[in-house]
């Protein structure tokens, strides 16, 4: 097989390499964060139009495992497993679409939404799941000593991690922060059998642990430390990409917290420059909860000085982390595309997600901090009517219906729900109802 990926030390001065099928997180040598890189002469022996249509006969299509989003991109993606052990659920190939009504609100004519949560567990979160446990399912058929794979998550990671691996009978433990899920995340690992430790911290504290339990190597760990899992959601760059006709859009606006996918979103753009299929890059903004904002407030203050900081309860809990594991790796991202941190208060991210639902969405409360971010810098003139802007969806909106019905109930202690609609209740009495209807349309004018 000509093509070739190996793990590679992110510290430039290091560099060392590792064997996809090490069992490796952190470079043996000098502790920095390891990346999968592609041997990218080969990949560019083949042109851009041959990757293109290459990449449009299989989309969507049943020839194993080309009809997923990640497999699609194989060569790209991890050329090491073999076919017989990839973990797939044709994941990916979500849609993009234009939001026409909620952009000609904000004067945006040219918005789109990539809904990265319709997808097998409701989270972008599969893209780098299937990579992860197809690797692990290769490790193990190659003979390696693994008995169980783990991660400690905010919710999405462990449905992912639950459903790949009880997909291919291989045993899952996560990590949950205790009370800091939601009841829909914290039944999908339990439905997928997988081992559910619910702790007395937050993600950090998680995090913490599950890489002391995984030391010994035959726990594998899951976490987006684990770089393979950007393989896989950079794939959703090239998808964006495809969708609309092979051209990059001008602006990405993405929700941040351990800074994986930001990081994830611009490898898969720097690839396709590498091959030549774009020659402008987007420019990409990150945005962050005012909650858990440590690259928010390292950004604001000219990448200087960055300190971590103690993530508190927000909405968006998902990206409730203070101490970012992929830090260094966004901050280069961000550096190399003119990128832009903002970030939401609770107040603007859930009232963002109520005015896209009224536009027919059904957003997660990270959408509605990206949502809140655009929104920002569509009034401070730094993203116009001009550009052509993608928004990152990361989550399915029925993982947090709860947090829709405390919005619209208004009991959300802390702010006040602007686009609140509220269901009236009335007795079973036509002349009632027909009144009540009447009063309304007439409000709406
Ligand atoms: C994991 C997750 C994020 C954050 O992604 P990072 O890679 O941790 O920055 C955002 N939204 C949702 C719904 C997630 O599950
Ligand atoms: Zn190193």
């Amino acid at each position: 097989m000509p093509y070739k990926a190996w793990f590679e030390c992110f510290n430039p001065e290091c560099g060392s390499r590792y064997p996809l099928t090490e069992i490796a997180y952190n470079c043996n040598k000098c502790g920095s964060l390891l990346q999968v890189t592609h041997d990218t002469d080969v990949i560019a022996k083949t042109s851009a139009a041959q990757w293109m249509r290459l990449f449009d006969e299989r989309k969507r299509r049943n020839t194993w495992p080309y009809g997923s989003g990640v497999w699609k991109l194989k060569e790209w993606v991890c050329p090491e497993v073999a076919d017989e052990n990839i973990v797939s659920m044709y994941e990916g190939e979500s849609n993009l679409f234009w939001a026409d009504r909620l952009g000609s609100t904000i004067g945006l004519p040219d918005l789109w939404i990539k809904l990265c949560g319709n997808s097998h567990t409701g989270s972008f979160k599969d893209l780098g799941m299937t990579v992860l446990v197809s690797m692990v399912k290769q490790i193990m058929a190659d003979g390696g000593d693994i008995r169980a794979v783990a991660c400690a998550s905010t919710g999405d990671t462990s449905a992912a991690l639950a459903a790949y691996c009880a997909a291919a009978n291989i045993q899952s433990i996560v990590f949950l922060p205790r009370d800091k899920v939601t009841p829909e995340q914290l039944i999908q690992p339990i439905a997928n059998g997988a081992l559910v430790l619910a702790l007395d911290t937050d993600f950090d504290g998680c995090m913490e642990i599950v890489q002391k339990v995984t030391a010994d190597n035959t726990i594998y760990l899951a976490n987006s430390k684990n770089s393979l899992r950007i393989e896989g959601q950079k794939t959703v760059s090239v998808e964006i990409v495809q969708q609309l006709d092979w051209q990059a859009p001008d602006v990405v606006v993405i929700p941040g917290g351990n800074l994986g996918n930001v990081s994830a979103l611009g490898k898969g753009f720097l690839l396709m420059e590498k091959v030549g299929i774009i020659s402008k890059r987007p420019r990409i903004v990150c945005a962050q909860a005012e909650k858990a904002n440590p690259l928010y407030l390292y950004y604001k203050n000219g990448w200087r000085d960055y300190k971590p900081v103690q993530a508190q309860p927000t909405l968006a809990s998902a990206i409730q982390i203070g101490q970012p594991v992929s830090l260094e790796k966004a901050v280069k991202i961000l550096k190399d595309f003119n990128g832009i941190v903002e970030q939401a208060s609770e107040q603007e991210l859930a009232d963002a997600c109520a005015r896209a639902d009224k536009t027919g969405m059904y957003t997660c409360p990270h959408t509605g901090v990206a949502l809140a971010a655009l929104f920002k810098l569509v009034d401070r003139g730094e993203i116009t009517s001009k550009d052509r802007v993608v928004v990152i969806s990361t989550a399915h909106g029925l993982k947090f219906s709860h947090f829709k019905t405390e919005y619209h109930t208004q009991k959300i202690g802390s702010i006040t729900s602007h686009y609140a609609n509220l269901p009236i209740e009335l007795p079973a009495d036509a002349d009632k109802v027909r009144s009540v209807i009447q009063e309304r349309l007439a409000k709406k004018g």
